[in-house]
């Protein structure tokens, strides 16, 4: 769906229809975290990571800064591979585990 920073995001929710108002973020979000704003979509990493990896084991966690005083708001997210349980040191490369069996299936599949 597109969010309201107007990029394609699979975790963005919204609803309009019929006079509904319906807005939310469906990722995790980390413990402490302040609540979400359609606004923390401008800011947030996750839509260009979404678009660079398509793996359906991809499991985001944001967090949005829960400041008191009027400092920046923007929004982190962390990547893991929930198949792997691994964290993802670039979520656009992905899982190395991952990886290193879709090229064994490759090479299998040549062979
Ligand atoms: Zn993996």
């Amino acid at each position: 769906m597109r969010t309201p920073a107007g990029t394609e995001c699979a975790l963005y929710y919204e609803d309009f229809a019929r006079g509904r108002n319906v807005q939310e973020c469906r990722a995790a979000r980390e413990a402490g975290s302040a609540a979400w704003r359609p606004e923390d979509c401008a800011a947030c990493p996750v839509p260009a990571v979404l678009a660079a990896n398509g793996s359906p084991w991809l499991a985001v966690t944001i967090r949005i800064p829960n400041k008191r005083f009027r400092t920046r708001r923007r929004v982190t997210a962390t990547f893991a591979c929930s198949l792997h349980g691994v964290p993802l040191a670039d979520p656009n490369i992905g899982c190395p585990r991952c990886n290193a069996e879709a090229d064994d299936l490759l090479r299998a599949a040549f062979e």
